[in-house]
């Protein structure tokens, strides 16, 4: 995914948890996520690119591929059923045949649940240390954290980042593919560039993206219209799919259903020499319904994980601060 593609995603995930039913202790929890992320929002263009901008570990870990084997069928890892992902993935061409990593070194997931681990490790040192401390990360710092943890999960979600098909030769349907997405959003989405090192997004009076008001009749036909609309009807849960315990697992089955829906897109004959720009949108699913699963599941994965690993560090927190009202005692 592109640049402007990342930082969307990272807001409509913040979105997708002030809109969400929650029970009233994760509503405080999620409060604290929501505050604590539009306090940092500004650095969310630049910070969720830095994956691709700066650590470019591109090949490996923002990558999970697979491709079909010889062995018996397996089933995938479980994902929530309420995900466009899984519900594809039911009828892919492949869904009942063997499948096996495409090159051993791909880590994504180990990148994700390391992020993970990171970002509640930063939160619990500055909650520790005195203001001021050396060793005290910054709000800065653990927002970047945050921001890059988003880039990988979105990855997961991107089809060709699951497929071990060579889609970035030929017509580089890859390329094309993530060039629509970032295209879409910055026709409805417009960015303020007066600060050359730190573009953001405008903001609308709750602090998300603006989006263009003269273009509001052109966005009712809009696929990021159907993510919004899918989004408002699916139920937000914390689940992360049955088996699933932690993000590595989240990840896997991510990447196991990516791969699936990969082939919905691009059926089994397809290969780089005969998909080309005029008919790669229309092989398959259309490129309108992929799009509409990759975003929705793609925003609703990143509230996910980043809820849960924010709860596990606010919950620690709470505790800390009890044990100190009691020593006080
Ligand atoms: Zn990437």
């Amino acid at each position: 995914m592109k640049q402007f593609t990342h930082a969307w995603l990272a807001f409509m995930a913040i979105k997708r948890l002030e809109d969400a039913i929650l029970s009233p202790d994760d509503r405080e929890y999620a409060d604290g996520l929501i505050k604590w992320f539009k306090s940092n929002k500004d650095g969310v263009i630049r910070g969720a690119w830095y994956p691709d901008s700066l650590i470019k570990d591109n090949s490996n870990s923002h990558v999970l591929k697979f491709e079909p084997s010889d062995e018996t069928a397996k089933e995938p890892k479980q994902l929530p059923e309420t995900y466009l992902s899984c519900k594809y993935g039911e009828s892919s061409p492949v869904r009942n045949k063997g499948f096996k990593l495409a090159d051993e070194k791909d880590n994504l997931p180990d990148r994700c649940e390391s992020l993970a681990q990171s970002v509640s490790d930063h939160l619990k040192v500055q909650e520790s240390e005195e203001k001021g401390s050396p060793v005290s990360p910054t709000d800065n710092q653990v927002a970047l954290w945050l921001f890059m943890l988003s880039h990988y999960v979105a990855d997961a979600h991107v089809p060709l980042h699951c497929d071990g098909r060579q889609f970035s030769e030929g017509a580089d349907i890859h390329g094309e593919m993530e060039g629509e997405w970032d295209k879409e959003i910055g026709k409805y989405y417009e960015t303020d560039k007066s600060d050359k090192r730190n573009e953001r997004f405008f903001y609308d009076p709750r602090g998300y993206p603006l989006r263009n008001p003269s273009k509001d009749q052109e966005y009712k036909s809009s696929y990021l219209k159907k993510v919004e609309d899918e989004l408002s009807k699916r139920k937000f849960t914390e689940s992360f799919g049955t088996g699933n315990k932690n993000v590595w697992d989240f990840m896997s089955a991510i990447c196991q259903h990516s791969y699936l829906l990969s082939y919905c897109f691009l059926p089994e004959q397809c290969n780089p020499t005969n998909v080309t720009l005029e008919n790669w949108k229309s092989l398959g699913l259309s490129f309108e319904e992929l799009s509409v699963a990759v975003l929705a599941d793609a925003i609703d994965s990143i509230a996910r994980i980043w809820f849960r690993v924010w709860r596990r560090y606010a919950k620690w927190e709470k505790e800390q601060r009890e044990e100190r009202k009691r020593a006080r005692k």
